[in-house]
């Protein structure tokens, strides 16, 4: 397993490029009643992420919670310090630090940008005020926090029972509905720390998909060539965990 420890960046996202304004990109912003919505982009800010950047790591206080637009977060489990295996993704469905809105202020995960892009974000002491006199965007945030902890198990599960290469096929259907491209920049060090795998195994798995013309993969860019293709490939896992309210992605 892995090594993303000592791969990523560590960034001051401070320093993130502003965008122009904000937008509700963001599907559980975008959920609230309008009015809400607008008297809450007075404490949204327009950050830019970039791959490899880490929003949180573990026992850290978590200072923003971060509505992702067109970006995507891998939330990863890290053991003994070093070795992690993801067990979440978020995108444009939901929001990094849901957990702050249950009372909790440091993180049990590694938040890391595995796709860049947009997000708007918002202090965490803002957020659980916002909460406080916002139901709608408590019910917002609760219902999503649901679903994670729904990924989280069942992904649980699927890395103990399913074979690489039909949990790659979930891990690239998952990524392609969160992000607005069929293709993507994933390098296999990335990969095999997001699978929990060494890198050969997801060499052998990323092989088989591109030799049955689903994906095609070269340095360190996945392209999904035929979406019902990697869903027949994939586990039954993606079914549980797939965003069905999602607009197909562009
Ligand atoms: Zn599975």
């Amino acid at each position: 397993m892995t090594r993303v420890a000592d791969k990523t960046m560590r960034t001051n996202v401070r320093a993130a490029v502003r965008t122009e304004r904000p937008s509700a990109q963001n599907r559980l912003l975008a959920s609230l009643p309008r009015n809400e919505y607008e008297r809450l982009l007075d404490s949204l800010e327009p950050v830019q992420l970039s791959y490899g950047e880490v929003l949180n790591q573990p026992g850290e206080e978590m200072q923003h919670v971060y509505f992702p637009n067109d970006c995507l977060v891998s939330l990863l489990t890290v053991v003994e310090g070093h070795q992690a295996l993801e067990v979440g993704l978020v995108g444009r469905e939901g929001m990094v630090g849901s957990c702050v809105a249950l009372g909790v202020v440091r993180s049990s995960v590694r938040a890391l940008v595995q796709g860049s892009g947009t997000a708007l974000r918002m202090k965490s002491t803002r957020f659980v005020r916002e909460l406080q006199r916002t139901p709608a965007l408590q019910r917002a945030v609760l219902q999503f926090t649901d679903s994670l902890m729904g990924q989280v198990t069942r992904t649980a599960a699927c890395n103990r029972f399913h074979v690489i290469e039909a949990r790659l096929a979930r891990w690239l259907l998952m990524t392609r509905e969160r992000l607005p491209s069929a293709q993507f920049r994933l390098t296999q060090e990335f990969l095999a720390d997001m699978l929990g795998v060494r890198r050969v195994g997801v060499t052998s798995a990323a092989g088989a998909l591109q030799r049955r013309k689903l994906i095609h993969y070269r340095r360190g860019v996945i392209t999904i060539l035929d979406q019902r293709g990697l869903e027949a490939a994939c586990c039954s896992c993606y079914a549980h965990v797939q965003l069905a309210e999602l607009d197909a992605a562009g």
